[in-house]
């Protein structure tokens, strides 16, 4: 209203002074057609100042039967099958669903965005790649997340968007699953808190928000027909537990739900799932969308709570429409998916301010993307401080590694995002970013004399190492979506690569491109070992950086590294029987049934909880990142009030600055049946050489209950409870005990807004 006042004024003072030469009639003031002041004509539901749900209402007292059945199922996706008659006004994404023109309401143009925007390839588009999500989650930065989402989120409305796809979050329960990299790692209060700010700040540029798998979808072997087998408890208080942070804090527009069966019902017809838990204890308010052909039924599924089918209308198309007509489904049920949706569409602001194709900002997303990236490297090994790399006393470095001189590894599957000027991937390509080690390492020092070698033939690469001060070894394992890893070793004979290329020269350093945890047989024999993770479109300049000291690494593990296979809760990956009914059948006659089962028997110790709990050594534990300075813990004390006030001291004991993540975990009482501990909370603190600061953080109680499936609430254990607190979730110098009563009585979901104010997490 102002700035339209203000125009007018502008215009007329123009006119007097000017005699209007400049400017005409045409440029009077543009108003807004949502100007809450002027409804447009009959359209009430377009004033601002009403809330999303009356606006919601308001739109759909307008809409027709067949206009509500539209917006409950898609219209195809490229590659999916045939394409429908209406394909021509998809954006080219996963799918789209045809709105309300009549009314004002736009289509909702989807696509996948794990990483960047996908199919910018196929589009003629741009996308940033950032690091990948596992990547993002070793930051344990809640800003970093922020970023990660604001960038998507533009450069998903740059090209055309208005709804991500993006947003997984499901637990790594098995480090072997080909979609580790997608997710947020195998703690549900890091998981969740980062997904959450995450999606909150991509849905702030007004995209439609999305958080998934919902639920259990921890393994791409069979993942159309296995059915996750697991208790109540253990769900809500890992699996489901990150799901409810990341919806309290980002209240996203959707989530999809899975591939997968739970305890005998597929996710996207699972009513304790998408009803009990979904929309009754967490009070969800947007819409369920299924996963791609993860619907398998009409009614069974509408009444459950799923909201719209996707990509196309197998369930929700025609036979929705028939059931309404003939009573068996009350058009109550049809309109309670149509308002969930509209009221997302209000809510989010893809009505008030529809999508405007644009060029995304390449070099601001280039920058966001290293520095991204250089918060989420973790330094896992550097004896006798051979990193940081001192260029002015080395003359030779060997870099070694396929495509080393060229790119770095990608995740694949729907979370592909294509390198610039690149084809359009095939599904399950093994894609390479044109960001190269080589040319990076080169940069940093004009006199260093830096030789390639690919390693294809280990006797010359480990011949070129003899030659060199320092040999670095870049080693992938590529992953994707539809495979599961068979286990965690390097592929390709990397691993007998380092073993001759260390035994030339022990002044080796591994850097890793990795999805998820892998085995490192050689780990006595290099001196050093980088994660990079996939590392983004701007990867190699943040490795670089790293390895030369110009950024001090500062990231955590979001996951365990485990010794091997053999020590993972399930050393054999569950796999469907030969003779299943083969996926067709299952994605779409509504009638099969899951073939096989996972039973999660390890229950509530997912990741560092079973380690601990079966006292197994493991190769790097959760949490665990070296920083080239040092730090040192002391003097915790807690108070108890509200919430659980812990203030410790932490010392930068060395000679830079850094950033430390300093950890806390809680031991529940003894009778609890939990795991030993569990983190929660932490705080990433800057410190310069020789600062101290007093570190304070608050954990909610509830973080500290457990959930009784008698019940179906969290309640508290009056018991004692420690606290320990230290730089990894297996170093943890400081322990305080405290006795506390039962500080709540049995509770429902009403807590959860206690976790918002965890945005503002970083110290
Ligand atoms: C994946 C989803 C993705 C969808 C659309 C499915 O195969 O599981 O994560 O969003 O495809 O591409």
């Amino acid at each position: 209203m102002k700035l339209a006042w203000l125009q007018d004024r502008v215009h007329f003072l123009a006119c007097v002074v000017a005699f209007c030469i400049l400017m005409e009639p045409a440029a009077a003031p543009h108003r807004h057609p949502q100007d809450p002041a002027k409804p447009a004509g009959n359209r009430p539901w377009m004033n601002r100042n009403l809330s999303p749900d009356e606006r919601a209402e308001l739109v759909l007292k307008e809409l027709t039967l067949d206009e509500k059945i539209t917006f409950i199922h898609g219209n195809g996706m490229p590659g999916w099958g045939e394409p429908r008659p209406n394909a021509y006004l998809g954006n080219g994404g996963a799918g789209f669903v045809l709105g309300g023109p009549r009314l004002g309401i736009p289509m909702i143009q989807m696509s996948d965005a794990a990483y960047g925007v996908r199919a910018s390839a196929l589009n003629g588009r741009y996308s940033t790649a950032l690091p990948s999500n596992i990547a993002a989650a070793a930051s344990w930065d809640t800003q970093s997340a922020c970023d990660y989402g604001s960038l998507i989120g533009r450069e998903l409305r740059a090209q055309g968007y208005n709804m991500t796809l993006g947003g997984g979050v499901n637990l790594t329960r098995e480090p072997r699953n080909g979609r580790t990299f997608e997710y947020m790692g195998e703690d549900p209060i890091l998981a969740g808190t980062l997904v959450g700010n995450r999606m909150m700040c991509e849905q702030a540029q007004h995209v439609l928000g999305d958080i998934k798998h919902f639920a259990m979808n921890d393994q791409e072997s069979g993942r159309n027909e296995v059915n996750a087998v697991i208790s109540k408890r253990a769900m809500r208080e890992t699996d489901l537990f990150a799901f409810q942070l990341g919806i309290a804090i980002a209240q996203p527009a959707a989530v999809m739900c899975s591939y997968n069966a739970v305890n005998g019902d597929y996710a996207c017809e699972n009513r304790y799932l998408l009803t009990d838990v979904l929309r009754k204890d967490w009070k969800f308010k947007g819409f369920v969308v299924s996963d791609w052909g993860a619907t398998h039924s009409t009614l069974k599924a509408s009444a459950a709570g799923l909201d719209q089918e996707q990509p196309l209308d197998d369930f929700y198309g025609a036979p929705y429409k028939q059931a309404v007509e003939s009573g068996s489904i009350p058009l109550a049920e049809l309109d309670e998916h149509v308002r969930r949706i509209l009221r997302s569409e209000f809510a989010s602001g893809i009505v008030d301010f529809p999508v405007e194709k644009s060029v995304v900002d390449v070099q601001s997303g280039l920058e966001t993307s290293r520095i991204l990236a250089e918060r989420s490297i973790v330094l896992l090994k550097n004896e006798k401080g051979i990193l940081p790399l001192h260029a002015g006393k080395l003359q030779s470095i060997a870099v070694i590694g396929a495509h080393a001189d060229t790119g770095m590894i990608s995740g694949g599957g729907s979370a592909q995002v294509d390198p610039p000027g690149s084809k359009e991937p095939k599904w399950q390509d093994e894609v390479w970013f044109p960001t190269s080690p080589l040319q990076a390492i080169r940069a940093k020092e004009a006199n260093l004399r830096v030789a390639f070698d690919s390693g294809a033939n280990p006797a010359s690469a480990a011949e070129l190492a003899s030659k060199s001060d320092v040999a670095l070894v870049f080693v992938y394992q590529w992953t994707s979506e539809d495979m599961d890893l068979a286990n965690l070793s390097l592929p390709e004979n990397q691993d007998a690569l380092i073993e001759k290329v260390a035994q030339a020269n022990p002044r080796t350093i591994v850097i890793l491109e990795t999805g998820t945890a892998v085995t490192m047989p050689w780990l006595d024999r290099v001196s050093g070992v980088v994660e990079a993770w996939y590392a983004g479109s701007k990867g190699a300049n943040a490795v670089a950086n790293i390895l030369f000291g110009e950024v001090n690494p500062s990231a955590k593990l979001p996951i365990t590294f485990p010794i091997g296979v053999a020590d993972l809760p399930h050393p054999q990956l569950e796999k469907p029987p030969s003779d299943g009914v083969g996926l067709a059948a299952i994605m779409k006659t509504g009638e099969a049934k899951p073939t096989f089962a996972v039973h999660y028997d390890e229950g509530l110790k997912v990741g560092y909880k079973w380690y601990d709990a079966e006292n197994k050594q493991v190769l790097f534990p959760f949490g665990f990142g070296l920083s080239y300075t040092s730090f040192a813990y002391t003097s915790l004390e807690i108070h108890e009030g509200n919430a659980v006030s812990l203030n410790f001291n932490l010392s930068n004991t060395g000679d830079r600055e850094g950033v430390e993540i300093a950890e806390v975990y809680s031991t529940l009482p003894g009778d609890s049946g939990e795991p030993p501990k569990r983190l929660v909370g932490w705080s990433r603190v800057a410190l310069r050489p020789g600062e101290s600061k007093q570190v304070s953080l608050t954990i909610p109680k509830e973080w500290l209950s457990v959930f009784d499936e008698t019940t179906n609430s969290w309640k508290s254990l009056p018991g004692d409870y420690s606290f320990h607190v230290g730089s990894s979730s297996r170093n943890l110098p400081l322990q305080f005990t405290r006795h506390f009563g039962n500080f709540y009585g049995e509770r429902r979901e009403e807590w959860l807004v206690a976790v918002r104010p965890l945005y503002y997490f970083v110290v």
